[in-house]
């Protein structure tokens, strides 16, 4: 209830298995038990080894975007495909140490590209202001190639960092740990976008 009333676009879901990151946190059978609460899009960011092996079961949960990891199978271009032809659409991630070049053949077929500005799975990081600079790289690629894709920013994002994402071209701007802290969730979401946009 917080989440959708608070001006929120989507329900970020963040899936862990312990395996590509260290953190364990749910699976298809929770975001299918959550599904009927909102109408908000599930953005769901698999952060699980071979990705592939379980599109159907996040499309049958509700997944309106399943956003699949360049590091976590050879397998992304397949991953995305059947994540859009499941109905979903499809992101491809990069984690801090991986360059957009490792992706420029799926840039095609993506419609998210998430930067990580953390390396996922440990809580609380501190935001690696560097990925900034592929935001850049993908907002130029973008513009010069005719990509459609959405630039989207996850990890260590607050009121302090969110305007320089968004200078760089980031769309989308994910908001874990420092939106649960707020106790005003929409009065949060309006001032990141403020301070965005400003
Ligand atoms: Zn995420």
């Amino acid at each position: 209830d917080d989440i959708a009333s608070s001006g929120a676009d989507y329900v970020h879901l963040d899936v862990m298995d312990g395996s590509f990151v260290p953190e364990i946190t749910f699976g298809a059978k929770f975001i299918k038990d959550i599904r009927p609460h909102t109408d908000l899009v599930f953005d769901v960011h698999l952060m699980i080894d071979r990705p592939e092996r379980c599109i159907q079961s996040f499309l049958d949960a509700g997944a309106g975007i399943i956003t699949v990891h360049a590091e976590s199978t050879p397998h992304a271009w397949r991953a995305m495909m059947m994540a859009r032809e499941g109905g979903a659409e499809a992101g491809i991630a990069i984690n801090p140490g991986t360059p957009v070049s490792a992706i420029e053949p799926l840039l095609d077929i993506a419609d998210y590209v998430l930067v990580m500005t953390v390396n996922p799975g440990w809580g609380g990081q501190r935001f690696i202001p560097e990925c900034l600079k592929k935001v850049e790289i993908l907002n130029a690629l973008r513009e010069n190639s005719g990509y459609s894709y959405l630039i989207e920013v996850d990890g260590g994002l607050s009121l302090q960092n969110v305007r320089l994402a968004y200078q760089k071209g980031a769309d989308v701007i994910v908001s874990g740990s420092s939106f649960f802290k707020e106790d005003d969730k929409s009065l949060f979401i309006q001032r990141m976008t403020e301070e965005a946009l400003s």
